[in-house]
């Protein structure tokens, strides 16, 4: 059932009033930097033939329109490779929806229905995207510190600017420190934001670029916030090349067939690029010092249960 009376009590209060100014304000920060660094923003696709395969999710969210199958974005991966045609530089605030599994919904992390800033760039090298994603950081920080002191004090929010350049350390490293679940208990014993670098392939989706000197490691990055938030972004250097990508997706067992259109212009030729995506909930989270992301937005959706 539907649960009116915690919405309402949600909806009412002064926290989420001050949660939504804040997050307004990421997003108002996010384009005025990127505009800066002459990007442009692109509309958000909520339906097509292709998404991110995010082959964790097995459950797709289709909708069949005049006898044609299209998918429910899980994110704009392919159309962001895409639309590097028109526009060397671009970015797009885009709806993303994943089916996670319902005991996702403890973890005050997982959406099922979420926005994403996802931005990429041709000719990029992940370098750069790393330089990019610590100024745009720092960027959205620092203005939030500015504009909403009043909102971070109600939240008791002490927010640091962390010191670029980010610490770096491999997936590796993260591993051999903290095992194969790293990802809470390395972001626990941070204070600052720090990149992961280097996924192998089995981690990660055939678009992730493999490193051509160390076969089935790629050249990709998450970023991940101090004080147990967690993953706040992932992305990377692309593959663009068709027989690369082919061979990528033979190895994940996935069907040609269910990337047709895309493998037709990775034929024609993809432009190399580089980019990431950064949750915006997650972003809010973290910004205000909130444990739970149902907190985070309007209509959130947890895992599992009735959401508006
Ligand atoms: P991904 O491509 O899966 O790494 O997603 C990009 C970013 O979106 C992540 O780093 C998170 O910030 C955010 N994100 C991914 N999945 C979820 C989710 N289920 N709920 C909220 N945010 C998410
Ligand atoms: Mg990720």
């Amino acid at each position: 059932m539907y649960d009116i009376e915690s919405a309402l009590t949600l909806w009412l209060s002064d926290r989420m009033r001050r949660v939504l100014h804040i997050q307004s304000g990421i997003l108002d920060f996010s384009r005025e930097f990127l505009k800066q660094k002459e990007f442009v923003e692109i509309l958000p696709v909520v339906i097509s033939p292709i998404t991110d395969p995010l082959t964790d999710h097995r459950i797709r969210g289709e909708v069949e329109c005049y006898g044609f199958r299209y998918q429910i974005t899980k994110s704009m991966i392919f159309h962001k490779q895409l639309s590097l045609y028109s526009l060397p530089r671009l970015y797009t605030f885009s709806p993303n929806v994943r089916i996670e599994a319902s005991e996702c919904r403890f973890s005050g992390k997982h959406l099922i229905e979420f926005v994403q800033l996802d931005l990429e760039v041709k000719d990029a090298r992940r370098e750069d995207l790393l330089n990019l994603g610590e100024e745009l950081f720092v960027h959205i920080l620092t203005r939030v510190k500015a504009d909403f002191a009043a909102e971070l004090k109600f939240f008791r929010r002490d927010l640091k600017i962390p010191s670029i350049p980010f610490r770096r350390i491999t997936y590796s490293e993260a591993v051999e420190s903290y095992g194969l679940d790293y990802d809470n208990k390395l972001s626990v014993s941070i204070d600052e934001p720090l990149w992961l670098l280097d996924f192998p392939e089995e981690n990660r989706e055939f678009y992730d670029r493999e490193n051509p000197d160390r076969p089935g490691i790629l050249i990709d990055m998450d970023l991940i916030y101090p004080e147990g938030y967690g993953e706040a972004l992932s992305g990377g250097e692309r593959e663009f090349e068709y027989e690369k990508i082919k061979r990528r997706i033979m190895r994940k067992g996935i069907d040609f067939k269910s990337y047709e259109i895309y493998l037709l212009f990775a034929q024609k030729g993809l432009l190399p690029s580089a980019g990431f995506g950064i949750g915006i909930e997650r972003l809010t989270r973290y910004i205000c010092g909130i444990q739970q992301i149902a907190e985070t937005r309007m209509f959130a959706k947890l895992p599992g249960v009735l959401s508006l």
